[in-house]
């Protein structure tokens, strides 16, 4: 469970999250939209201690963010984040890259990160491709290994910011698949996403952000078929 209560951030001057209140069960999907700008990959680099917050409470799993003694690594631990841009190690083959977390944080055997890495690798369907390096895979080649990686720590919740706004649209699919079926495995998913498709796939409930305030939150039918707010319309008008 995460829960974020009363959370303020500025980057200086600038208040970019405004009295965000927030909470996440076990098990729930939410999808994050809004403006570019409007604060969502903030919110949720805030949620695995990416970022620091000025005022507020993040509570991931039990552990309370911001206070003396937080347990940082703990959070990082239980929480997987993928990225636009992939951010696999470019001097490591897949299998490297799925097995170094794993060795160094959980102090796996060889043998242990080795079986984790191909049964995740399996999993999104690369294996075959684990002796290869970033640079000789597709993009959403990329973007499922990095997804194993993730899934490598055993992560109870997922972090998606973007992920498939970095990549040529034949591609978005293999990547969006990767992640319904990983929503089918019950994780606790947030997805910055304008994949609007796989909101109505996947989400429990589908949020909106604008100016760094969260201005709805509904269930993907009611969010999609009867927005409340003007900002809401304005939104869904632009990219759907
Ligand atoms: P996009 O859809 O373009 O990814 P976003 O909703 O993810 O946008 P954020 O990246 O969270 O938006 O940015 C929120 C605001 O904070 C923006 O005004 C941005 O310019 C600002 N910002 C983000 N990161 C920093 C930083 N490291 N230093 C200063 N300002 C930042
Ligand atoms: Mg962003």
């Amino acid at each position: 469970t995460i829960t974020m209560s009363a959370v303020n951030k500025w980057y200086g001057k600038m208040h970019v999250l405004r009295d965000i209140d927030l909470r996440v069960n076990k098990g729930e999907h939410l999808v994050l939209c809004g403006p570019s700008g409007s604060g969502k990959s903030t919110l949720i680099r805030c949620i695995n201690a990416l970022e620091e917050i000025q005022s507020g409470t993040i509570e991931v799993n039990g552990n309370v963010l911001g206070r003396k003694g937080a347990k940082v690594d703990h959070i990082r631990r239980d929480v997987g984040m993928v990225f636009q841009q992939f951010n696999l190690f470019p001097h490591l083959t897949v299998l490297q890259n799925c097995m170094l977390a794993p060795r160094r944080i959980h102090r796996a055997t060889e043998a242990e990160a080795r079986d984790k890495a191909m049964h995740f690798l399996e999993q999104v369907h690369i294996a075959e491709h684990g002796h290869k390096y970033p640079a000789q895979l597709s993009g959403g080649q990329q973007q499922r290994v990095a997804i194993a990686r993730a899934l490598c720590m055993g992560p109870q919740v997922m972090l998606f910011d973007e992920p498939t706004s970095a990549l040529d649209p034949e591609m978005v699919k293999e990547v969006l698949d990767t992640m319904i079926g990983l929503a089918d495995q019950g994780i606790t998913m947030i997805c910055v996403t304008h994949e609007m498709g796989f909101a109505r796939a996947v989400a429990h409930r589908v949020i909106f952000m604008d100016r760094g305030e969260i201005i709805e939150s509904a269930p993907p039918s009611e969010f999609f078929g009867a927005p409340k707010h003007e900002r809401t319309r304005a939104f869904l008008g632009q990219i759907l």
